[in-house]
């Protein structure tokens, strides 16, 4: 450990009681872990250092887009290797597969809420097709892990007026509904059972999905096991506390967090501060990392089964994200109970010179400290 650190650890130590914050263990390795999402960082090295010298220390790949190349070359740069993996927003598969379409409340197909097309959660070929895939991942590279994305219900929320209808009141979805929990409606329209749905039966069919998108991580959890039993099993989820928007994390997008980390190893919320309403308060990202923390029990010392990555918004997306505010986006979203952190995203990021200097200078800096 880094002498600043050791001496920073003392002091912790020293003023816990008082300061009321828990002693961290004397062994702990603070350094967080310093990702780029969304592609391979080639102007890095192409400006003369290495990954390790600039101060990343992993790199997150579409799972598509993975190669036996760039896995050698990213391991040439001695740097972690993680996959995303699409779990619910193929939306080519519906030109073959029209009954995999989400449905609404008034019986038809739910139009894609701002173009975000998602799929019927039990569509049993869908899923099948989706576990093939990430198995397949899983026995062809040598990753070090694989980040869920994209699992969530029919809705488009990556924005700060998210949109998200109520969706899937498909046959198959009512039928299964029923058969699980053991409630029977009545012979009616879908319309008038969707209203029942969000009304008298609100409480069983909210637990339902959520049941429903857990099972899907038990299932690639079981898969990752039974291949690659090395590699973390993340997702980049959602960061809404469940006050946030009416509870809509849990009620409209069926994301459970504690039912979900019976089989995650790192949770990577999506704190995009500038893209979400919140240009002008980089504090938004700690204090949403900081409820995760305290919702899943989570600390940010060594040793805990559960760790927490935010993914940080750098890139512009709708909103802007000035060189001025890099460095401070960077350290709250690394800051505990966080134990690593990753900028979004290197697609948006490669013709920003100064840019990419100030996310190395904020990674060293982040390196050379707890
Ligand atoms: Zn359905």
């Amino acid at each position: 450990m880094h002498l600043r650190g050791c001496l920073n650890l003392m002091l912790v130590l020293a003023l816990g009681g008082a300061t009321g914050r828990a002693p961290v263990r004397a062994d702990a390795p603070l350094v967080p872990v310093r990702g780029i999402y969304g592609g391979i960082p080639q102007e890095i090295v192409d400006s003369g250092r290495s990954l390790k010298e600039f101060g990343v220390d992993a790199v997150w790949l579409g799972s598509g887009s993975y190669t036996a190349e760039r896995l050698a070359w990213l391991r040439a740069q001695q740097v972690q290797a993680y996959a995303e993996f699409n779990t619910l927003h193929v939306a080519e598969y519906l030109k073959a597969h029209p009954d995999a379409a989400p449905v609404g409340t008034d019986g038809r197909v739910s139009p894609a809420p701002d173009g975000w097309q998602g799929i019927c959660p039990t569509h049993e070929g869908y899923r099948a097709g989706r576990m093939r895939a990430f198995r397949a991942l899983l026995e062809t590279f040598a990753i070090d892990g694989v980040w869920l994305d994209y699992h969530h219900s029919h809705a488009s929320w990556e924005q700060a007026e998210p949109n998200m209808p109520d969706t899937c009141f498909c046959d198959r979805c009512l039928r299964r509904f029923q058969a699980d929990a053991a409630i029977t409606l009545p012979q009616v329209s879908t319309p008038e059972r969707a209203a029942l749905l969000l009304s008298t039966h609100r409480s069983a069919w909210v637990r339902w999905r959520l049941k429903v998108f857990t099972d899907w991580v038990r299932e690639f959890r079981d898969i990752r096991d039974a291949t690659r039993p090395g590699a973390l099993l993340g997702t980049f989820h959602n960061p809404w506390s469940d006050d946030d928007f009416g509870g809509a994390r849990i009620d409209k997008l069926a994301i459970d967090l504690k039912a979900q980390a019976a089989y995650i190893d790192v949770f990577s919320p999506m704190p995009y501060h500038a893209r979400f309403g919140h240009a002008g308060d980089p504090a938004w990202i700690s204090r949403q990392v900081a409820w995760l923390g305290s919702y899943l029990g989570i600390r940010g010392v060594p040793g805990e089964r559960l760790r927490i990555w935010p993914i940080v918004q750098i890139s512009d997306w709708g909103e802007p994200v000035p060189v001025r505010q890099i460095d401070e986006v960077l350290r709250r979203g690394a800051r505990a109970p966080a134990t690593g952190v990753m900028v979004f995203a290197w697609g948006g990021l490669r013709k920003s010179p100064e840019k990419i200097d100030a996310i190395g200078r904020a990674f060293r800096a982040l390196a050379a400290s707890d």
